[in-house]
């Protein structure tokens, strides 16, 4: 019998699994797949991620993860530099998804989590969860399934599905001279990320109109042709309509609740802040009821998500139209500074360097 199950063990799964366990709950948590297991993502971490591994004591073992440190942005525009911009603070980090999921689910297990891996979660009644491993009393459920929540449907806090026409696509790309910045290519068919994940590998997420005929292995040749990949990996949707967050039994977290256009690399930092707002407001319910706690996550999370909505939509909106984003990256090019403020408040650079704040949550 447990307090709550989690459906998905990635990292909005693992944080509030964590959080919950170790405030003495009784936490099962349910993963489809076995772990280390890749995921279509850029695997970048900004420095907003450092406040969040601080205040669970997890920052000294996250800085122990194989990583490479990424120092810079690059913004092109059909394979041409328009803006070049090194970023002020240190922090921001590249961490293969395989490693930081495996690593935080394990600190989720040491926490007291009890993981089954391997199992899907595929129905849900009034007190239990049906799953490939049988029937679980689950009688509260967090919803960390990803973009395309089985929880959400199944509890009805899904919206009616608005067709999105782009698709995303990874792969890993050997590129031996890559240097450290993060490089953001906007070209008509759609736009790539592209950047360091150790010394020696790199990774590549494309975004493209599906619209278009072109495929993944096409605009890597035409862009970078000295680059060799293996599989392409591809996701969809790449954005969502915003679902409601919980029904006071069911309560969505991460990509489940939110999904939003894949351009600032905060994908993780949202998963991780909703779970914590959750795995909190879960905490309160014998003091303030289940009701109220779950009205103040609905309306917490609506807050977390105003600001990064408003800019998601204007950058969404210049790369929905393939002629208006070549315009949009045209007079960049002549005002390319106007970028450079947005680029340090989307990486959301810590006030203080941080190898400074790392010695202060050192026990
Ligand atoms: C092209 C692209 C590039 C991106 N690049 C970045 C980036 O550079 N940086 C960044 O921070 N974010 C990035 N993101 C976003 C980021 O990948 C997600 O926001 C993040 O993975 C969300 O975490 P999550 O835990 O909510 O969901 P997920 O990481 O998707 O984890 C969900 C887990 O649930 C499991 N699951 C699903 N269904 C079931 C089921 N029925 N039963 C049991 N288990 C189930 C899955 O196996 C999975 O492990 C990118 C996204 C895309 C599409």
């Amino acid at each position: 019998m447990y307090d709550v199950v989690i459906v998905g063990g990635g990292p909005a799964g693992s944080m509030a699994a964590l959080i919950l366990s170790r405030a003495g709950k009784k936490v099962l948590v349910l993963e489809k797949s076995h772990f280390p297991r890749a995921k279509v993502c850029g695997n970048s971490l900004n420095p907003r991620n450092w406040s969040l591994w601080q205040r669970h004591g997890l920052a000294e073992r996250f800085n122990r993860l194989p990583h490479f440190k990424i120092r810079g942005f690059t913004l092109e525009r059909g394979g041409s530099p328009v803006l070049r911009h090194s970023f002020r603070h240190e922090g921001a980090r590249t961490v293969e998804r395989g490693t930081l999921d495996a690593w935080l689910a394990e600190e989720a297990h040491r926490a007291g989590a009890t993981f089954l891996f391997g199992v899907t979660a595929h129905g849900l009644t009034d007190s239990h969860l049906q799953t490939t491993a049988g029937e679980i009393e689950a009688p509260l459920v967090i919803g960390a399934d990803g973009r395309n929540s089985v929880v959400g449907r199944l509890s009805r806090l899904a919206r009616a599905s608005v067709a999105c026409g782009r698709i995303g696509w990874q792969t890993f790309v050997d590129l031996p001279a890559l240097d450290d910045h993060v490089h953001m290519n906007v070209f008509p068919e759609g736009y790539y990320g592209l950047n360091r994940i150790s010394s020696t590998q790199n990774t590549i997420t494309l975004v493209l109109f599906a619209a278009s005929k072109v495929t993944p292995e096409q605009i890597l040749q035409r862009y970078l042709p000295q680059a060799s990949s293996t599989t392409w990996k591809s996701m969809h949707p790449i954005t969502r309509k915003p679902w409601e967050v919980t029904n006071a039994r069911s309560w969505l977290i991460g990509d489940a609740a939110r999904v939003l256009e894949p351009l600032t690399g905060e994908g993780v930092f949202s998963a991780l802040v909703s779970a914590e707002m959750a795995a909190n407001h879960l905490l309160s319910i014998e003091r303030v009821g289940v009701r109220v706690a779950a009205a103040r996550y609905r309306s917490q999370h609506r807050a977390f998500y105003r600001m990064r909505t408003l800019l998601n939509s204007a950058v969404g909106w210049a790369l929905a139209d393939s002629t208006r984003s070549m315009r949009i990256m045209q007079s960049l090019e002549y005002w390319p500074t106007a970028a450079s403020p947005l680029v340090e408040w989307v990486q959301g650079a810590a006030p203080r360097p941080i190898r400074e704040e790392i010695s202060i949550s050192t026990p």
